[in-house]
């Protein structure tokens, strides 16, 4: 039923054409001004009822303004009056507030009449358009709060809304986007790009070029300033007419994240020379470059000779120093047609393209060695180096990069060892040698599962006593087709990553043996174990497989002796003598390895916590006919007990040897003289019997 609030007059009467109404969620209402101004609503259908509540809330005027939301009331009811005054159709847009408290957005008209009994009546209505506001208001708060821009455009390529985020972006105000062309938000090149595609979406009706997916263009700001913009255009139609929602992104911030990542990803930070994963990238496009004509490219691998030792004695700053001028050299000796990156360390590659063969070592390679000699100042400090290079030639030396970069660091390998300042080109012998490396780095896998490896023993005796002190445990790996010497398959080993569980192997079995024979009864000596320089460097694994080993054998750490090569204690100074005190504190005593082949000053030496020196072999080979061997191993001893250090030498083959070494006051011996390393039963009949160096 309609709300007859006043039945008094005629226009309050129910009148049978606005039942239908009644129903409907609109508001049907019959207004009155009075002549003295006075307002009231006659009629007002049933849907008011639930927007306004009861009928006494509605009595008169103010009942229903008391409705209306209070920041809505001033302006309808300026609209009501301009009305009343017009005699013009009242549009009424206003809020309510429901009995609830819920906003009702009203949206409706009123036609004003003179009423005869003077004063105005209108008829209208008011249609609940909350559902739709709301869907509105939210849209507003979305666009408003966007952080993306968001412009609606025309078929025409006309902006027809924008949102606070494309102000921003941009630097303009609404009212100076919407309306206008959107090439304005474009720089000259994307303009006219923009300008193509609407000119044939107005002639042949395809737009869908503008639109699909992301894409990157530059847009242009209100002060002519230019940024990148991850721009995604889709079409929409409403209404028949077709029109495109743009949503832009800044990417200004992030591009230069990504140019900086891109930068960091392909470069060398220290040098700003490629890296590995550039220089591949380059290399291989020229190769395909190249793939018709085959003329030669060439690749060198270049180290710094020595260059772990400046590391170790002056310092990573000293070092970085000498890199960084190191590249600059390279960079300005190979030309600008050559491609120059760090690949590692002190490890370079230099691509020279388009030298001939001829010339390359004689003219382009000696020119980096004697450039790599140069006097070279870094930190205050003058440094006079040498570096040593393996060529491969392409297509001769291998057909793709993977085989190109192998066989030049096989070269570079080779001409190492060849001695400081030395060069080696790739033959097929060092091929063949490459190959080898990688088959027995696979053997080597499949030796430790199978447990293959095993401990010899090659005993050390006191020089004045001739009783055995001491021994080495070394490992030995017996296949099938024979022996395989440690010298072999160590470096691949340290080189692969798996020097960690063949030590490991070798340690526990050193711990189980000196076990066994406690258990036996014979009477132990301290067996030395050897660590490779890998294994230094990462401490952590090391005294955990040590801890281990001890602690489930429990026998006497004293009896477990470490050797560590003097080059690999000088690699890094501080980190060894860390670790050595962490291995003095488990009760573990410490030998330098193969001294007088590493660069140890004196200094470095005294600060390490050890307890042996071992005189390096080639000293010993030829201590009775070249003097100078015989000096040094004479300084070495004297050193060595002025540091209060025991000597042992290695490698002892002959009396005469042995001669020598006690006329210099060497502590104990070890070589073949009185054993070479013995398999485990060996050794222990030595010790059963109580074996002994002729006096
Ligand atoms: P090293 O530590 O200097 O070991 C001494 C090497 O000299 C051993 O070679 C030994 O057999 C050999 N040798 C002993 N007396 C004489 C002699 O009178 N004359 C000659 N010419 N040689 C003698 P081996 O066993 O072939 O080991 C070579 C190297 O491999 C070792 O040099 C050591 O650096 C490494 N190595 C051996 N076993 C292990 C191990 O278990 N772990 C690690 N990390 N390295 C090991
Ligand atoms: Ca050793
Ligand atoms: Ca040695």
């Amino acid at each position: 039923m309609p709300i007859e609030i006043d039945q008094s007059t005629e226009e309050g009467l129910a009148d049978r054409n606005w039942e239908w109404g009644s129903a409907l969620p609109v508001v049907i209402f019959r207004r009155i001004q009075e002549p003295g101004g006075e307002m009231r609503y006659v009629w007002l259908s049933q849907a008011a009822q639930r927007l306004f509540g009861d009928k006494g809330a509605l009595q008169a005027l103010p009942g229903v303004l008391a409705a209306v939301h209070w920041a809505d009331r001033e302006q309808l009811a300026k609209a009501i009056a301009d009305s009343a005054q017009r005699l013009e159709t009242s549009q009424e847009s206003f809020r309510a507030i429901s009995p609830s408290g819920e906003v009702i957005w009203l949206d409706g008209a009123a036609k004003p009449e003179r009423r005869d009994a003077g004063g105005i009546v209108w008829q209208g209505m008011w249609f609940d358009v909350s559902e739709g506001k709301r869907v509105h208001q939210r849209l507003d708060l979305i666009l408003g709060h966007a952080s993306d821009a968001i412009i609606l455009i025309d078929e025409a390529g006309v902006m027809q809304m924008v949102n606070a985020a494309v102000c921003e972006m941009f630097g303009y105000e609404t009212d100076e986007l919407v309306g206008r062309p959107v090439a304005m938000l474009m720089n000259r090149h994307d303009q006219e790009r923009h300008a193509g595609y609407i000119n044939r979406y107005l002639i042949s009706g395809q737009a869908m070029k503008l639109g699909q997916g992301a894409r990157e263009l530059m847009a242009r700001r209100k002060d002519g300033g230019q940024f990148p913009l991850d721009l995604a255009v889709n079409e929409v139609r409403s209404d028949g007419k077709l029109y495109f929602i743009g949503i832009g992104r800044d990417v200004s911030s992030r591009k230069a994240t990504e140019a900086r990542l891109e930068f960091l990803a392909y470069h060398d930070v220290l040098t700003g020379l490629s890296n590995l994963t550039k220089f591949r990238a380059d290399f291989d496009r020229l190769l395909v470059e190249r793939k018709e004509s085959g003329q030669p490219l060439n690749l060198l691998s270049l180290g710094i000779d020595g260059f772990s030792f400046i590391n170790s004695t002056l310092g990573h700053h000293v070092g970085d120093s000498v890199l960084k001028a190191i590249a600059l050299r390279l960079q300005t000796l190979a030309g600008p047609e050559a491609l120059v990156a760090r690949v590692g360390g002190d490890r370079f590659f230099v691509l020279l393209p388009d030298v001939a063969p001829k010339r390359l070592i004689s003219d382009r390679v000696e020119r980096l060695l004697r450039g790599m000699k140069e006097p070279l100042s870094a930190e205050e400090q003058e440094f006079e180096l040498s570096g040593s290079i393996g060529v491969a030639v392409w297509p001769r030396d291998g057909a793709d990069v993977d085989s190109m970069i192998r066989h030049a660091e096989a070269a570079h390998e080779q001409a190492k060892s060849l001695g400081p300042g030395s060069v080696q080109i790739f033959t097929k012998e060092l091929g063949e040698k490459g190959a080898k490396t990688l088959g027995l780095q696979s053997r080597i896998r499949r030796a430790i599962e199978n447990q293959e490896f095993i401990a010899y023993y090659q005993p050390q005796v006191d020089l004045q006593s001739g009783a055995i002190v001491g021994m080495e445990a070394l490992v030995r790996w017996f296949t099938p087709e024979g022996p395989i010497p440690p010298v072999e398959f160590i470096p691949i080993a340290e080189e692969f990553g798996l020097i960690d569980p063949i030590s490991e192997v070798v340690v526990m079995a050193v711990c189980r043996q000196l076990k066994e024979w406690k258990a036996k009864g014979i009477a132990c000596v301290p067996v030395a174990v050897n660590i490779s320089w890998r294994q230094f460097r990462n401490p952590r694994r090391l005294l955990a497989s040590l801890d281990e080993a001890l602690s489930a054998t429990g026998i006497d750490p004293a009896l477990l002796e470490i050797e560590l090569t003097e080059s690999s204690a000088m690699q890094d100074i501080e980190q060894a003598i860390a670790t050595i005190r962490m291995l003095n504190e488990r009760g573990l005593s410490c030998a330098i390895d193969d001294f007088g082949t590493g660069y140890s000053s004196l200094s470095a030496l005294k600060r390490f916590p050890i307890q042996k020196l071992k005189v390096d072999r080639s000293f010993v080979i030829d201590l009775d006919r070249d003097a100078n061997d015989a000096a040094i191993v004479n300084a070495i001893i004297a050193m060595a007990h002025a540091l209060k250090l025991k000597v042992v030498a290695e490698g002892v083959e002959t009396e005469s040897h042995l001669r020598f070494l006690r006329e210099l006051g060497c502590d104990t011996l070890q070589g073949y003289l009185f054993s070479p390393p013995v398999a485990p039963e060996k050794v222990e009949g030595f010790l059963k019997e109580g074996k002994r160096l002729e006096a």
